[in-house]
């Protein structure tokens, strides 16, 4: 008669599946809400122990440890516990997990039934553009998961791309321009806006010269709006004070590549690390401890 152990729950079946008998213990299991955004219902938990797999080999996080020695060992329940000062909310352990013991807060309740639908994205946050699955339920994210078999991040996500999406829907989010009036802003329209921001430079241009003028183009923009942005400023105004402010974040980073390999890029993508002979200045079995 095959017998099956999950954590506290004994179960036999029949030859046909039939379940036999089931033991269950006393639901003691803990269940970890103390983050905002995962909640841990060891409960559910069958210890596969993919979660530690994917917080240690594939996110290299060790933030999950095994429990030490075999399941006998331990009566209570044998669950994989997160150590929160190594934990950085990636939330790679929940989308390994395959019974749904671990789980995003703000999709709790949301995901019954099959009503989700997937579409697949960029992430919007930084230029390494992870691949995204958008689950949209009645027109609303309720959930983000990384794109297993896409490059560049097969699966995996940051904290950021995984569960920062509440500006989507966020009552706060500006649909319209806004101009200062005093000391309030009002309502403006599309034609508004432009029209005064042209005036306005205009006569700043008039009264101070082009170079009274400067733009900082964001990150967030595509590299057609940032290729635009610098054009507007020097072909249309005629000043060269057009910025990034990637010069903010990331200009060390760029001295520091240019200066050792000549270029103030990434030489390989992450990838090719798998197929590296020889890693110069960096010791990557101690870096994530
Ligand atoms: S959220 Fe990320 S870092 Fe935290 S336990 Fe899960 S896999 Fe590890
Ligand atoms: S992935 Fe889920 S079921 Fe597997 S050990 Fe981790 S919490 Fe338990």
């Amino acid at each position: 008669m095959p017998t099956l152990y999950l954590n506290n729950k004994v179960i036999s079946f029949k030859q046909d599946q039939t379940i036999l008998e089931m033991e269950l213990a006393i639901e003691d299991h803990p269940l970890d809400d103390a983050t905002p955004i995962i909640v841990r219902d060891y409960s559910r938990c069958i210890g596969c122990g993919r979660c530690l797999q994917a917080c240690n080999e594939i996110q290299v996080n060790a933030a999950i440890r095994a429990p030490h020695g075999s399941r006998q060992d331990h009566p209570q329940g044998w669950y994989p516990l997160v150590d929160y000062e190594h934990c950085t909310h990636c939330g790679q352990c929940l989308q390994a997990c395959p019974v749904g013991a671990l789980f995003e807060k703000k999709a709790y309740g949301e995901l019954i039934g099959n009503e989700a639908r997937k579409i697949r994205t960029t992430c919007p946050y930084c230029g390494v553009g992870c691949q995204h699955w958008l689950h949209v339920k009645e027109n609303k994210v309720i959930k983000v998961t990384g794109v297993e078999q896409a490059e560049p991040n097969y699966g995996r996500l940051c904290v950021k791309g995984r569960f920062g999406y509440d500006f989507i829907h966020s009552a706060e989010r500006l649909t319209h321009p806004l101009i200062r009036d005093g000391e309030h802003f009002r309502k403006a329209s599309w034609d508004e806006a432009p029209d005064l921001v042209a005036i306005k430079f205009r006569k700043i241009k008039e009264m101070h010269g082009h170079d009274a003028l400067a733009g900082i183009s964001c990150a967030r923009s595509i590299n057609e709006d940032a290729y635009n942005m610098q054009k507007l400023f020097r072909a249309v105004i005629g000043t060269n004070n057009i910025d990034h402010c990637a010069r903010t974040c990331h200009a060390p980073t760029v001295a520091g590549l240019a200066r050792s390999f000549g270029s103030g890029a990434m030489t390989n993508s992450f990838a090719e690390f798998a197929q590296s002979k020889l890693g110069l200045g960096s010791n990557f079995a101690h870096s994530w401890h």
